[in-house]
């Protein structure tokens, strides 16, 4: 029986899909904003995702996995205007880029890749919806979701709107009831793309796209949500609040599933610092398959600091599982030979090494145990 780490519970807990009986899993993973070439952080993410995917199939589970594009955000539009182009030229080159790297890193596709500017319409009603039910306000051509309306806003941090606000970075602006409300939608700035709305033209809110899209392919109370730990607040907060008030009903996800944080020799990834490591430059210097051992040596939850020498290392580590795998494989060709395991023996070994396998993943994924079985 699989076990894994709920951070909205905040044990690791007895996994149980929603449609048990079929043997199916619906799986959400707050997908990529494509403003730039994906880095070490999001391949240390989406890798382990798709650890949790085949180790799922492996357990004889049908999964379907959908992943969204945030195709439109303030991000993209300035890079956009930096490089004098078209923001969803912009969008569409990267979430292509995207899908490379990934394939490259052997990351297989999700079932559906929906994008914000597909969904506007969906996206325009769930927020009226949430107007009408008074969870959320119109405020001179924004929508604000109003935090207080929602009893359970914070459930997925363990903390109340008061403990949330003390180093939360909110979203300024004169009239909002609370200072935790956040834009379901934001309306039109000169120059930017933006679709007509009851409230006028505009765009969503980043994390509105995350409910809509999920309900409407999963539905509620689906099985597993993803993402970075760094999203867990404010961005899953929200999406819990909308979904619930949005469709009266809970829960949103059964099963909160958070990576840890990369950093970058000690320090925080970031463009300021200009200290981001591209996928790409990874592969420039080291096979797909060392990122992936560097990742699988430490567990999904843990915080990796990504240096050029772990990766050197986990390419060493690779190549020495490689030669014993090959002397393995070697050894159980051709005639028996004097000083060979009894046959019996062998298959014993290999029965052990698959339930001490199959133990460590059980156990929230445990790679590092599962590599050294
Ligand atoms: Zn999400
Ligand atoms: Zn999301």
């Amino acid at each position: 029986m699989l076990r894994l780490y709920n951070t909205l519970k905040r044990r690791v807990e007895e996994f149980k899909p929603r449609d048990e009986e079929e043997g199916r899993v619906t799986i959400y993973v707050c997908g990529l904003t494509p403003y730039d070439y994906t880095h070490v952080g999001h391949a240390r993410t989406y890798i382990a995702y798709d650890i949790l995917r085949r180790y799922l199939e492996f357990r004889g589970y049908k999964v379907f996995h959908v992943q969204n594009f945030t195709d439109i955000d303030d991000k993209i539009i300035a890079r956009a205007k930096e490089e004098g182009k078209d923001p969803f030229e912009v969008a569409e080159f990267y979430s292509e880029a995207y899908l490379e790297d990934m394939d490259r890193l052997g990351v297989l596709r999700a079932h559906l890749y929906p994008k914000v500017t597909e969904h506007i319409p969906q996206i325009i009603e769930a927020v009226q919806a949430l107007i009408d039910k008074g969870h959320a306000y119109v405020l001179d051509g924004d929508v604000y979701f109003d935090v207080t309306s929602f009893p359970g806003y914070g459930k997925l941090s363990g903390k109340n709107p008061e403990e949330l606000l003390a180093g939360a970075r909110v979203e300024p602006k004169p009239g909002k009831r609370h200072p935790l409300d956040f834009a379901l939608w934001k309306g039109a700035k000169e120059g930017e793309p933006s679709w007509e709305s009851p409230w006028g033209r505009g765009r969503p809110g980043w994390h509105i796209e995350c409910s809509v899209m999920s309900v409407s392919y999963l539905g509620m109370g689906f099985d597993i949500h993803g993402g970075a730990i760094e999203l867990s607040f404010p961005h899953h907060e929200n999406e819990i609040a909308q979904s619930e008030a949005w469709t009266g009903k809970s829960p949103f996800v059964r099963y909160w599933v958070h990576t840890g944080l990369v950093t970058i020799g000690g320090e925080k990834m970031s463009k300021s610092l200009g200290n981001i490591v591209t996928v790409r430059e990874a592969l420039e210097r080291h096979e797909p398959d060392a990122l992936r051992m560097l990742f699988l040596r430490a567990h999904y939850r843990q915080p990796i600091d990504f240096t050029w020498e772990a990766l050197e290392e986990a390419g060493r580590a690779l190549r020495r599982l490689r030669i014993a795998l090959e002397v393995a494989s070697k050894e159980s060709e051709g005639p028996p030979r004097e000083g060979d395991i009894p046959l019996e023996g062998l298959a014993e070994a290999v029965r052990n090494t698959r339930r001490r396998f199959i133990e460590a993943m059980d156990e929230d994924l445990g790679t590092p145990e599962a590599l050294g079985a």
